[in-house]
């Protein structure tokens, strides 16, 4: 992590380097959003605390202004947060020019008390519920995603049709397709690298134009904030080179989906309490209950790994995409896949989550079910071999309407999280369900335009 602080802000400011410090917070989109501060306005107050409308915490990607949330509407006549700059969190945007960035915590305009549904404080929340039982989170996200031929704009501008992949063929682990795409995946690697997102490599995946992006595990609150910060550089680069790249989950019919599967471990005093080197497999007794929790609970956070009407589409049998809640060894049909069996590295690997995922939800809800798991001494059932998605066991919701009336029913999130940040991403799930059922599709006009 290159170190910045605001002493060294100052210097590169003095000598010109730096010119502009993005200020931003994560919206429940996950999205970075906020403001372009002039450094000098930064350095003289900005680096205190700035504000932002509260709407920005109660939309949807289209920036709308839904109805039925409870912590802002225009009856309340939508007003203020304060974005309080995290400044362990400052450090330097390489791939634009003379600009760093800085992540906030989102605070009530009044009492300065962290706003509960906010995506950083969500996940505080779960982190400090853990530290009370003596454990921290180490996280990985890997994100998966598209690139395309042509810019965003073009894209746009045709409508979204005749979408064409970067690459002719499926170029999982290919080098030789891969090298065709240096031009935009080298300077991925190499920014966030420099910006303190430790790259560990980039990968082809499975399909045409599909890439994978893996980032070494960290604190879950910092891996969440990698997984962010290289989604923002990766559409950055994409487009700085004339090209476009999608997290859409399922961008085709006849196309593998895009997932951004989890890693996660328990480590207490530097160490990795998963393993207990004397056990089967090495899996300790906190690690088996962990994960009976991360599977009895699936069903109640799905919603979180599996947020739009899209993200369901992805869930098809035989494209390593997995819908059932169970565990393996090693086998990436399963929903859940020990990694790492009798090492030190020991892990599980949830692999449930699509590319549209909000990590910060995502890991707090994950988080929340393990130690549910933990707090019960849940207990572990064997796992499952073979081809799990022909095998006798529970399946998540299947759409986003059924898992935002799990996610509503959870006894499990609701003690967890609280009962109003359930409901304002119960709200959330409803009003993308609410869109999608408005809309008229190409698929319906082209089976029954002329056949109805
Ligand atoms: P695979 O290719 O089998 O999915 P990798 O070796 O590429 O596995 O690791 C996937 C991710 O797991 C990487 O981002 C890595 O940093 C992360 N990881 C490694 N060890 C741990 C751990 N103990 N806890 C959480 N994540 C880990």
């Amino acid at each position: 992590m290159p170190a910045m602080t605001l002493d060294t802000l100052r210097d590169a400011a003095a000598s010109g380097a730096v010119d502009t410090v993005l200020v931003c917070f994560i919206d429940m989109q996950g999205r970075l959003t906020g403001k372009r501060f002039h450094v000098g306005n930064f350095l003289s107050s900005g680096y205190e605390e700035t504000h932002c409308c509260n709407y920005l915490l109660a939309t949807d990607l289209e920036m709308t202004t839904p109805d039925g949330y409870k912590a802002t509407s225009w009856r309340h006549g939508y007003g203020d947060y304060v974005m309080k700059p995290d400044l362990t969190t400052l450090r330097p945007m390489p791939w634009l020019d003379g600009t760093v960035m800085v992540l906030c915590d989102v605070l009530d305009h009044t009492t300065h008390a962290p706003v509960a549904h906010s995506p950083r404080a969500v996940l505080q929340r779960q982190i400090a519920r853990l530290a009370d039982l003596g454990f921290s989170p180490m996280m990985a996200t890997e994100l998966e995603f598209f690139l395309f031929a042509d810019s965003y704009d073009d894209i746009r501008r045709n409508k979204f049709r005749d979408l064409q992949p970067i690459s002719g063929y499926n170029e999982d682990y290919s080098i030789q397709q891969t090298t065709r795409e240096e031009a935009v995946m080298r300077p991925i690697r190499n920014h966030l690298f420099a910006a303190g997102v430790p790259i560990e490599n980039s990968k082809g995946e499975a399909e045409t134009g599909q890439e994978e992006l893996n980032i070494r595990y960290a604190d879950a609150m910092s891996c969440c904030d990698h997984h962010t910060i290289a989604k923002q550089a990766i559409k950055d680069i994409a487009w700085a080179k004339g090209h476009a790249a999608t997290f859409l989950p399922k961008w085709h019919r006849d196309k593998v989906g895009s997932a951004a599967h989890v890693h996660q471990s328990l480590w207490e005093d530097g160490a990795n309490v998963f393993h207990d080197p004397d056990a089967d497999m090495g899996m300790s007794d906190t690690m088996r209950a962990y994960m009976a929790g991360l599977i009895a609970h699936a069903p109640d956070y799905t919603v979180f790994l599996a947020p739009y009407v899209n993200s369901y589409k992805r869930f098809v049998a035989g494209t390593f995409a997995p819908t059932k809640t169970a565990w393996s060894v090693d086998n990436r049909t399963a929903g859940f896949r020990l990694v790492g069996a009798n090492t030190k590295g020991i892990r599980v690997e949830c692999r449930i989550p699509g590319s549209d995922i909000n990590p910060y939800l995502a890991c707090a809800a994950q988080i929340a079910a393990g130690i549910a798991g933990i707090e019960q001494g849940m207990k572990l059932d064997p796992p499952v071999g073979g081809d799990i998605y022909a095998a006798e066991v529970p399946e998540i919701p299947r759409n986003l309407r059924d898992a935002a009336e799990t996610l509503r029913d959870s006894a499990m999130l609701r003690a967890a999280m609280g009962d109003d940040v359930v409901e304002h991403y119960v709200r959330c799930a409803e009003v993308e369900q609410e869109d999608f059922e408005r809309a008229v599709t190409d698929y319906e006009i082209a089976r029954g335009f002329e056949r109805a």
